[in-house]
């Protein structure tokens, strides 16, 4: 592929996409602030100050292949997606837009099944669609749909990914990669024993359990280039190591069945209703039983600790040794979320 013309890796999350967004969006985008986290943080999203209140401001579209998937479609991807980042800032949700760009022709039955599953899960966080917009692309001009949604959230508080310090934990408060190996699994028909389905959920409620029960400092959710690439940015942006358990990192049997047939490293698959979770350690008990109470934190466990550093991920191999975890060039799989 020519180095001038825009890639599939440029959408995928990992370090193909940084360079595009360092090398473009922030040159060519000179205002980037209205408060304490704006563009050049590449947060999850933004904080915006209004009077006293710290607003958190996020946008994502979605382009999944397929609409329809097990555990899942674009309407709950998409409504799970960006109240996953508000949340991971520190966010309750509060309001929601959608963007939908349709082709000609789509049908109206899978259309409705789509508005009907995003309602569905604004309704569990109760983060209500208050505005939107409609565009109809003719035949041939798009695949099938593109699904944009924008959130605004209240911080309480304002959580980044530049606050993890040395001696705290790191938590994941479910199964990785579910959804990632999901969506490569239906797209190139594989089968595996037992169930594959992705874990597309909005989280909210979870992280909010988790703030509440002890001092939570970064937070982020692994989507695009997996925990591979989630750690790496927390790791960077706070100047600090992490220490990662591989033989506590929860993985599903047929996920890795899949990864290992494959030859995929599960680390880099993207989940799409997980949290990352920095905690002080002596909050870390409290916060884990915490986050199992809550409907999407049950299989959550401890995957690590931070130490001095530079920024770097270092995964404790659970057969002995250590290798360094590098941040993924891109999520394996193009058009997962
Ligand atoms: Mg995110």
């Amino acid at each position: 592929m020519p180095e001038d013309k825009i890639t599939l890796e440029h959408g995928a999350g990992g370090t193909a996409m940084m360079k595009l967004i360092k090398e473009i969006i922030l040159k060519e985008f000179s205002l980037k602030q209205r408060g304490p986290v704006g563009l050049d943080e590449l947060d999850d999203g933004a904080a915006v100050t209004v009077g006293d209140n710290t607003l958190i401001f996020t946008t994502d579209s979605h382009t999944v292949k397929p609409l329809f998937f097990p555990g899942g479609d674009i309407g709950r991807l998409a409504v799970s997606g960006t109240v996953n980042d508000l949340a991971v800032m520190g966010g309750q949700p509060l309001a929601m837009a959608c963007a939908v760009v349709i082709r000609e022709g789509f049908p109206l039955d899978d259309y409705r099944r789509i508005c009907r599953s995003m309602d569905t899960a604004a309704r569990e966080v109760d983060v209500p669609i208050v505005t939107g917009d409609t565009k109809v692309m003719e035949k041939g001009a798009l695949d099938e749909m593109i699904v944009t949604t924008t959130g605004i959230g209240l911080a309480k508080p304002l959580k980044t990914d530049s606050m993890l310090k040395p001696g705290e934990k790191v938590l994941i408060t479910g199964n990785i990669g579910d959804h990632g190996a999901t969506i490569l699994a239906c797209r190139e028909g594989i089968a595996v024993e037992g169930e594959l389905k992705s874990d597309v959920a909005p989280i909210w409620e979870t992280v909010q359990a988790a703030m509440k029960a002890g001092e939570v400092s970064a937070m982020k959710d692994p989507t695009r280039g997996g925990i591979a690439m989630a750690l790496n940015e927390i790791a960077s942006k706070s100047k600090v190591d992490i220490v990662l358990e591989e033989e506590n990192i929860p993985i599903s049997k047929p996920v890795r069945s899949l990864t290992e047939m494959l030859g995929i490293d599960p680390l880099t698959l993207t989940s799409e209703g997980r949290a990352i979770i920095c905690v002080k350690a002596e909050d870390c008990d409290a916060v884990l039983s915490a986050v199992r109470k809550t409907k999407y934190g049950k299989d959550a466990q401890v995957i690590g600790e931070a130490k001095e550093g530079i920024g770097t991920v270092v995964l404790k191999m659970a057969g002995g040794g250590r290798r360094l975890l590098r941040p993924p060039i891109g999520d394996p799989v193009p058009r997962i979320c």
